[in-house]
């Protein structure tokens, strides 16, 4: 059986905090000259909330970190039968569901088909339920949520290499570090050939005899491309 995988959203895939800055610089929002910087910026935030959740499909207009990873992650998926799950606790904004634009966002990367589940409670609770093999999130709280809630690996997305304090943190929690979503890739496709030859000669025994399966009828690598089904050809 493949990995069954999860993928936080914002902060692994999409930027974003470029979003939410961009969203904070309102010309036309004017402060008390009175308040402190603290309040002015819990202000701005709040303004800057108030601004996305009326923006139509806002979660579409963010840009991705590494857009070529999506479409790397979407390839690898389909070569090792990898189940993948994309998580977010998105808030909703105006047009479409945040699930229809989270999908819509990540196929234009070349991901496909993308199973995203929007979940506003514990990160745990759906790891577990999903019976993930690992997970990647950029929120040290969700990680540790996960390994605790469920037999979950975790991977923390750490922007910033230099953050020492919070990859030692990670760490001393049995929480692996990745700074980038390619070398997150890199990780799973280790530990998936680990998984693999870890049953021995039996398991080896068993792929020769299984080597038709590279043959396999697969489908499309763009389902979008494919023909329609028989039974909706007229
Ligand atoms: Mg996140």
């Amino acid at each position: 059986m493949g990995l069954r995988l999860g993928f936080d959203l914002d902060g692994v895939l999409a930027d974003f905090q470029a979003g939410l800055n961009q969203a904070c610089l309102d010309p036309s929002a004017e402060m008390d000259g009175t308040s402190s910087s603290q309040d002015r910026s819990t202000i701005e935030l709040k303004r800057a909330w108030r601004r996305i959740i009326r923006s139509e499909n806002w979660w579409t207009t963010l840009a991705a970190y590494e857009p070529d990873q999506i479409a790397r992650l979407y390839a690898l998926s389909r070569r090792h039968r990898w189940e993948v799950f994309f998580l977010t606790k998105r808030p909703s904004t105006a047009g479409d569901t945040v699930q229809v634009q989270t999908q819509w966002w990540i196929e234009q990367y070349g991901f496909y088909l993308p199973s995203v589940a929007t979940v506003p409670s514990s990160r745990g609770e759906i790891v577990r339920a999903l019976r993930l093999d690992l997970v990647v999130d950029d929120q040290l709280i969700e990680c540790a949520d996960c390994v605790s809630a469920s037999t979950a690996k975790a991977v923390l997305m750490l922007r910033d290499p230099a953050d020492q304090a919070s990859r030692d943190q990670a760490l001393s929690q049995g929480v692996g570090v990745v700074s980038t979503l390619a070398e997150s890739l890199d990780v799973i496709e280790r530990l998936d050939t680990m998984v693999h030859s870890k049953s021995g000669a039996l398991a080896r025994l068993k792929n020769w005899f299984s080597l038709a399966t590279e043959e396999r009828p697969v489908l499309p690598m763009n389902p979008r491309d494919a023909r329609p089904l028989p039974s909706l050809q007229r």
